[in-house]
């Protein structure tokens, strides 16, 4: 049954928060007792502290996952045993689903109605997802000279290390853990430090479902956790979610050591073009609307930059200003509350610092514009600028909060060429009533994902998600997520 905001104000109160380390199989304090704070950006409060790991809980963890993943209890475990115990896990993430969606909701500042609906089912889903997948990828045998045998196969990669953001973070960290403990590998969560409280406790279920020690681990700290991992000549793969320029760094860190395989699912300037044949101007102002205030614009594949025909600019803003309307902040833990607060006072001021380069270049603001004045919260009212040209900072540059570039065009093909400039490939979307027109505009976006008459529809797993160029190499979700945490190996068998 939905809860009331009186209701979950009554359970944040009533909550223990779990800050400690989860290091083979324990929740363990960081060395000499080093601690961070964990705030609620929605009013400043602190909500826990949290163990400050180091070199010594990296040490300890990757021995310890290197031990279990080499004794076989995990990656050896017959295919349907491993796929029960990770279908308990998914279930007992929706059995705490409450706990989780409000750890997330007073971490970060999301609505608790967004995870509630999303972030905690979402991860359930794609756990059970993986799960049910265990059993069912095989191998191949594949034509060779007749007088051999000769078989494909996947075996997990070993020491999977995954290093994740603070913008959906129990969800991030499920696309990444619920692959790679399906494959049989032994995985590190590294949380933001922004977000470390529901990989923290899912820990516990993890252990509780019978996941074997040091097959699930969670280290929160800082960034130098992740680069310690990232750097580690005992870690086989480094799973990143983050922004291009940590991105970069994962990479450079996976070149200086062993080559570890490092996947990365990077950041996004998508674009949202709207044609003159869009099929229902009131529904696509409602997508691009959602598409860039949902989750406070803190989202990878925001729309964060609607191309518009110049026909059809003055309704469409029209209908964008009514939509708009419904994204208004307010306390996260109200079950009617659209947006909640911005993650952090960095972020905050990072994004309010793009709104001022957005008047001071030039660009006409159409809506929102300022700080949301509240007792000690974080919150940006839904912000839009009309840009009298794809060069400005704000059209550019990835802002990561509720801040929308409109920019307007004449003919197909500079929308396309706007579309496509700009250093990231993550997502796009085009709105038509022409079938060629959208089949002919989505291959020529350079994105991992098109939309077609929508915008961010889609938490099936079955569709591969990630970028090209500078949003990143690999994919999440999809059987070919499994692919990032195995080796290929070839047998040939003289006969
Ligand atoms: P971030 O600053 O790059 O941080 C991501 C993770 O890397 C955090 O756990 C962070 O730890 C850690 N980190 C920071 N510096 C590091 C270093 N030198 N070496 C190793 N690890 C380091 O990104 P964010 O601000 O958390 O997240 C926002 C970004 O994520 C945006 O660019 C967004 O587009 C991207 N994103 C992409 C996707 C996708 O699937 N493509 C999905 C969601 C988000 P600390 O927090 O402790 O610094
Ligand atoms: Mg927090």
């Amino acid at each position: 049954m939905a809860r009331s905001h009186a209701e979950w104000k009554q359970l944040a109160a009533e909550l223990k928060i779990e800050g400690r380390a989860f290091i083979n199989g324990e929740y363990r304090d960081a060395a000499e007792g080093k601690r961070f704070d964990c705030v609620n950006p929605a009013n400043g409060a602190k909500l826990a502290e949290i163990a400050h790991c180091g070199e010594a809980e990296v040490e300890a963890a990757v021995k310890a996952a290197r031990r279990a993943f080499e004794s076989g209890v995990w990656s050896e475990l017959a295919p349907l045993k491993r796929a029960a115990v990770l279908k308990r896990f998914a279930a007992l993430i929706r059995e705490h689903a409450d706990e989780l969606s409000l750890l997330e909701t007073l971490d970060v500042g999301k609505p608790i109605g967004d995870t509630t609906a999303v972030d905690v089912p979402a991860s359930a889903y794609c756990v059970e997802w993986f799960a049910e997948a265990i059993d069912k990828v095989g191998g191949e045998v594949v034509p060779v000279d007749p007088k051999l045998v000769g078989l494909v196969t996947r075996e997990p990669i070993g020491v999977v290390a995954a290093v994740v953001p603070w913008n959906f973070p129990i969800l991030m960290a499920s696309w990444k853990f619920g692959p790679a403990l399906a494959a049989g590998n032994a995985v590190i969560v590294k949380p933001s430090e922004k977000s470390p409280l529901t990989a923290i406790r899912i820990a516990a279920l993890a252990k509780q479902a019978g996941i074997p020690d040091g097959i699930f681990q969670v280290l929160p700290g800082a960034g130098d956790v992740g680069r310690l991992l990232a750097l580690h000549m005992d870690v086989d793969c480094v799973a990143f979610t983050g922004s291009t320029n940590v991105g970069k760094l994962i990479a450079g860190y996976a070149a200086q050591s062993n080559l570890k395989r490092a996947w990365l699912e990077l950041g996004g300037k998508s674009p949202n073009i709207i044609l003159p044949d869009c099929p229902d101007l009131a529904r696509a102002a409602r997508a691009a609307a959602s598409g860039i205030f949902y989750n406070m614009g803190e989202v990878c594949t925001a729309g964060s930059r609607v191309l518009v025909h110049k026909d059809i600019k003055e309704r469409f803003l029209e209908e964008f200003k009514k939509a708009a309307a419904g994204f208004f902040p307010g306390d996260p833990l109200d079950p009617a509350t659209s947006m909640g607060a911005i993650v952090d006072d960095i972020q905050y001021r990072k994004v309010l610092n793009y709104i001022d380069k957005g008047l001071s270049e030039g660009a006409n603001l159409l809506l929102g514009g300022k700080a949301v004045h509240t007792d000690k919260g974080l919150f940006i009212e839904p912000t839009a600028f009309d840009c009298p040209s794809d060069d400005l900072t704000i059209c550019r540059e990835e802002i990561f909060g509720p801040v929308l570039s409109v920019i307007t065009f004449s003919e197909l093909d500079d929308a396309i060429r706007i579309a496509n400039d700009t250093s990231y490939g993550l997502a796009a979307a085009v709105w038509t009533s022409n079938v060629s027109t959208a089949h002919q505009v989505s291959r020529r976006l350079r994105a991992g994902t098109v939309w077609v008459n929508c915008y961010d529809e889609g938490g099936d797993m079955n569709f591969p998600f990630g970028g090209y160029k500078q949003s990143g190499n690999g994919r999440d979700k999809s059987l070919h997520a499994l692919e990032k945490y195995t080796e290929l190996k070839s047998t040939l068998i003289k006969l």
